[in-house]
C-alpha cells in the first residue's frame, strides 16, 4: 500500500470540497471495506477525507419515513426502536450481514458503497475490468460460483454484496446525496448500475458526491416484511442468495407484492413481472412458483453458478409460502 495524506474535516461541504478537487481521493467512513482495499492494492488513493466528525449519525422518524444518517453505525439501526418494529425487514437484514464487531464499525452510507467480494477484483493479479478497465473479466472463464446470473454480460459478472442494498430496494429507499453541484436525491432504483461495458462505475454517484442519508418510507401496519439470507456458513459471509420481500395482503389476495433479491444479480434485483405475476392473485404455493420461474426467465447462468437459478425460486417460495396459509 503506498502512502496517502489523511484529513479529518468538521463540515460536509469542506469534505466534499477536499475530494472533489482530486481524482485520486476518497472518503473513508466506517473504513472496514477500503483499508482492506486499499492494502490489498485493489483501491489506491492519494488523500483519504476522513467524514467520522460529520454530523451524519442521526436517525429520525418523521411524515411517515425514516431518515437514516450516512454515518450511523449498522448496529445502531438494527436495533432503534422504530426499526424492528416498523422495518423489521431492515433490521433482519442488518444483523445478517457481516459479524458484530463490523456492525458497530461500518456505517450505511459505507455499507451501500462496499465494492464487489468477486475474488479476481479483489486479487490484484488477475485480469478485471471493474479494477482496472479493459483489462478483461477472469471470471467468465473462471471460478464463478459467488456470481451474478442476472444483469451481467461480457465485461462483468459480479454481484452487489450488500445484504442492506436488498433490503432497501424493496422498501422503495432513497438516497441523499451532496456534491460539489450541491444536494440531490436518488432513488434506490436509479442508484445502481448494471456493468454494461463500464463494469468499474458501481453506482450514481459523481466524483467528490458524497451520501448524507438515506430515507425509507414506513410501510403500512399490517404489511409483511421478511429477509432471508441462504449462505456457506452462519456468520460473517456473504449471500450465496437472499429475497426481501414486502407483502400486503387483503385477505388472500395480493395487494402488493415488492421483491427483492441479493447474490444473483450485478445490482440488488427487483423484478416487476414477478411482483406482477402474483398482484391481485390468491396467495398460493403455485402462484409463487409461477413468480419465481417469470424472475429467472433470463438468467444466463454459468457451470459454476447454475444452481441459483432453482435455489432463488426455493428461496422465494420459502418467504412468502408461510403467508399462504397452506394454500396450494
Ligand atoms: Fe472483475 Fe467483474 Fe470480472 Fe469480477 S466479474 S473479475 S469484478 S470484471
Amino acid at each position: 500500500m503506498r502512502d496517502f495524506s489523511y484529513v479529518r474535516p468538521d463540515a460536509a461541504a469542506e469534505a466534499v470540497r477536499l475530494v472533489a478537487r482530486s481524482a485520486d481521493a476518497t472518503f473513508v467512513a466506517g473504513g472496514t471495506d477500503l483499508l482492506n482495499l486499499m492494502k490489498d492494492g485493489a483501491e489506491d488513493h492519494a488523500l483519504v477525507v476522513d467524514i467520522s466528525r460529520l454530523p451524519l449519525a442521526g436517525i429520525e422518524e418523521s411524515g411517515g419515513r425514516l431518515r437514516i444518517g450516512a454515518m450511523a453505525r449498522m448496529a445502531d439501526v438494527a436495533l432503534h426502536p422504530v426499526v424492528p418494529k416498523r422495518l423489521p425487514l431492515l433490521s433482519q437484514a442488518l444483523l445478517a450481514s457481516a459479524s458484530p464487531q463490523v456492525r458497530t464499525m461500518a456505517t450505511i452510507g459505507g455499507n451501500l458503497l462496499q465494492r464487489t467480494r468477486c475474488w479476481y477484483f479483489r486479487g490484484t493479479g488477475f485480469a478485471c475490468n471493474k479494477r482496472e478497465p479493459g483489462s478483461g473479466c477472469a471470471a467468465l472463464e473462471g471460478r464463478s460460483r459467488w456470481h451474478a446470473v442476472l444483469g451481467g454480460g461480457d465485461h462483468c459478472i459480479a454481484v452487489h454484496p450488500s445484504d442492506l442494498a436488498v433490503a432497501l430496494r424493496a422498501l422503495d429507499a432513497t438516497v441523499h446525496t451532496l456534491g460539489p453541484d450541491g444536494a440531490r436525491t436518488v432513488s434506490l432504483a436509479d442508484f445502481y448500475r448494471e456493468p454494461g461495458d463500464t463494469p468499474h462505475i458501481d453506482n450514481a454517484l459523481r466524483h467528490g458526491e458524497l451520501i448524507t442519508a438515506v430515507e425509507v418510507p414506513l410501510p403500512p401496519a399490517g404489511t409483511h416484511q421478511r429477509y432471508l439470507k441462504l449462505r456457506d456458513r452462519a456468520t460473517f459471509e456473504f449471500a450465496v442468495v437472499s429475497v426481501a420481500a414486502v407483502l400486503r395482503t387483503r385477505g388472500r389476495i395480493v395487494e402488493e407484492a415488492r421483491l427483492a433479491f441479493g447474490g444473483i444479480a450485478t445490482q440488488p434485483w427487483r423484478s416487476a413481472e414477478a411482483e406482477a405475476a402474483l398482484r391481485g392473485k390468491p396467495l398460493t404455493e403455485r402462484n409463487i412458483a409461477a413468480a419465481g420461474r417469470v424472475l429467472v426467465r433470463d438468467a444466463q447462468p454459468r457451470e459454476d453458478n447454475e444452481f441459483k437459478v432453482e435455489l432463488v425460486q426455493r428461496a422465494l417460495q420459502d418467504v412468502l409460502g408461510r403467508y399462504t396459509g397452506g394454500s396450494r
